[in-house]
């Protein structure tokens, strides 16, 4: 755990690295959301959440992390790999036949780190909502986070827990949304306007902090705010303004790169770009 930002953006290049190389090797997956929340995972693993990698099912006594739009798992792998709950070499099984690193990510599989499957959308702030008002009972005074895309924002399940978590007093429940304004058949504004995300969180009863998703001095200020503003009654969510693709520039600010793996060329093009700092799997 550090927070010296130079060496949690060393964590972000190598992890970006494993993205870029893991959806290259299995030739499927999602590298654009991916390599879009990098920085926000690594600075919740690496810095922010008291977690264990000895994995625990029930997570007493610690903070907790729901990753709701399950379909970014390369950077959510990467980052439990290299923060100790596996080894980091089971990352070239990506996608692969039996292999615990499934696509979406499953709990059967038995990797640690993961505490729901996740995939499809729009479930997983309901999950974590549950998790937080469990903590409030068992008088756990830990927290807990989720990670949503914004086209996710667009399933019907999500406002149903906006509206609850709020009523129910869940102070305890740090929410994010990927606020790239793509998604995977074009931009939200061409799918299905999201509007004025801040008014509609804020109109549901949310504490909302706005925020670079691709910038770690700004998301360890941010989250640092978050946390302060836990324990008031209200539920707190975070909107990153982050680039989908962002690290590597072919594939930054277009849903091209959303579920697209790059072939052997584009590979080179990518790694040439991101500092193998941790050693490769
Ligand atoms: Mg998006």
């Amino acid at each position: 755990m550090t927070t010296d930002t130079n060496e949690l953006k060393r964590v972000a290049s190598q992890v970006r690295r494993d993205i870029v190389r893991m959806v290259h090797g299995c030739q499927s997956g999602h590298p654009g959301g991916s390599l879009g929340c990098t920085d926000y995972l690594v600075a919740l693993y690496f810095s922010v959440m008291e977690h264990n990698p000895d994995f625990k099912m029930d997570g007493i006594n610690e903070d907790l992390f729901f990753l709701s739009n399950g379909h970014i798992s390369p950077v959510f792998y990467s980052v439990l790999a290299h923060a100790g709950y596996f080894d980091k070499a089971e990352l070239a099984t990506f996608r692969k036949l039996n292999s615990r690193l499934q696509g979406h990510p499953t709990t059967h599989e038995h990797l640690p780190g993961i505490r729901i499957a996740s995939g499809s959308l729009g479930q997983g702030l309901s999950v974590a909502i549950g998790a937080a008002q469990a903590k409030k009972l068992n008088g756990d005074k830990h927290l807990v986070f989720t990670l949503h895309g914004d086209g996710e924002l667009q399933e019907g399940q999500i406002w149903e827990a906006a509206m609850y978590a709020p009523h129910n007093k869940v102070d305890n429940l740090i929410a994010a949304i990927d606020v790239n304004g793509q998604q995977i058949d074009g931009s939200t504004k061409q799918v299905l306007s999201l509007g004025d995300l801040n008014a509609k969180w804020t109109a549901f009863g949310w504490e909302v902090l706005e925020t670079k998703g691709n910038d770690i001095d700004a998301l360890l200020v941010t989250l640092a705010e978050a946390k302060s503003r836990t324990g008031q009654g209200k539920p707190v969510v975070i909107l990153l303004h982050t680039d989908m693709g962002y690290g590597v520039d072919f594939m930054m600010g277009t849903h091209k790169w959303h579920g697209t793996a790059p072939n052997d060329a584009q590979l080179a093009q990518a790694l040439a770009q991101l500092e193998e700092t941790l050693g490769d799997y």
